[in-house]
């Protein structure tokens, strides 16, 4: 699945901590005031040594690109977050890292923007609205916060995007989010369908005052919204990634990770082949049948590149795939059941 000969990207999870609780996050009971489900939930981290260690200086040198994004944590949360940026980009790395910006203070954005610029490195900031609907989803941060941070990183003249995914509540304000982000100097505005509403057309939460509130899916897909904010009407999809690497379609299924070369390490320091896949009973199937345990497989014990070409990695998912045994990989990969990103 992972070749050390190509070019290697990373989605790492510096930290499972997070500032907000968005309702449908994996790390959020909605059902109880949004708090933290404790069952997932461990308040860790990953240190600068511990990244120092796995990623050295030869390993970073086949790495195009590490995307810190969180699987249940912000990566601002981290103690060394700005430290490990300084380190990956000493490297050479581009980094990408995801975040609803409400932590921190205007030093640290402006010197995270110092660092970022060295490299095209760019700061997501994932927005979803405005000051009176952000926080209906991204519960517990503060619109005017957000903003501030935003614009001492970008006035340090790095690069940083506006994610925004789109609700009922918010898709009537995205023309005067694309307004705002323009002023502001953010470099792109990336609309997203979420597919977290399953087939449901509502999702009911308790918000931290114990207010009942429900989430709706827009009316108007994003393909539709960008129409009318007068972009030209290009197809920019979630499957636009793909690279045509036939050898790596197998049965159906255009596995993302092995496409991009790029594995998953959570702030555990488990080594994962995906983020959708990490800790799924497809998974532990898989080690099951590689006969070794998933605890092996992880940075805090063993050098990356041993992990990296080891089973199940080596044969053990492709013949899943031929079996069309994994339903989480036919789920994800063969039908491309994803949210849907589109760029203004
Ligand atoms: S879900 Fe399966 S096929 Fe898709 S990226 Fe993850 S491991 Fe690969």
């Amino acid at each position: 699945m992972f070749d050390l000969e190509r070019i290697l990207l990373f989605h790492l999870e510096l930290t499972d901590k997070c500032n907000a609780a968005c309702p449908m996050c994996g790390r959020t009971q909605p059902a109880d005031r949004c708090r933290p489900d404790r069952a997932k939930v461990k308040n860790i981290e990953l240190t600068l040594g511990d990244i120092c260690k796995a990623f050295t200086p030869k390993i970073c040198r086949r790495i195009l690109q590490i995307d810190l994004c969180g699987g249940l944590g912000d990566p601002p949360a981290a103690s060394q977050c700005l430290e490990i940026c300084e380190y990956f980009v000493a490297q050479g790395v581009i980094v990408t890292l995801s975040t609803n910006g409400g932590l921190r203070n205007a030093k640290w954005w402006r010197q995270l923007g110092e660092i970022f610029r060295r490299n095209d490195s760019l700061v997501e900031f994932h927005i979803d609205g405005l000051e009176d609907t952000n926080h209906l989803y991204r519960v517990n941060t503060r619109f005017s916060k957000i903003m501030e941070n935003a614009r001492h990183y970008l006035d340090s003249g790095a690069t940083g995007e506006w994610h925004f995914i789109v609700f009922r509540h918010n898709q009537h304000q995205v023309e005067e989010a694309v307004t705002l982000s323009r002023q502001l100097g953010f470099s792109n505005f990336k609309l997203i369908d979420t597919i977290r509403f399953g087939k449901e057309k509502r999702f009911e939460y308790q918000a931290p005052d114990g207010n009942i509130r429900c989430l709706e899916p827009s009316t108007m897909p994003a393909v539709d919204l960008r129409r009318n904010t007068g972009q030209p009407d290009v197809d920019v999809s979630a499957t636009s990634y793909i690279e045509n690497r036939d050898s790596l379609h197998v049965n159906g299924i255009k596995c993302k990770s092995a496409i991009q070369n790029r594995p998953y390490i959570v702030a555990d320091g488990s080594v994962s082949a995906c983020c959708w896949i990490q800790g799924s009973d497809d998974e532990k199937q898989m080690y099951l049948r590689a006969s070794h345990r998933p605890e092996n497989h992880n940075i805090l014990q063993r050098p990356l590149e041993e992990i990296l070409t080891e089973e199940p990695f080596i044969s053990i998912y492709r013949s899943a795939w031929e079996n069309g045994n994994n339903p989480v990989c036919i789920r994800k990969c063969g039908q491309m059941r994803r949210n849907v990103r589109l760029t203004l």
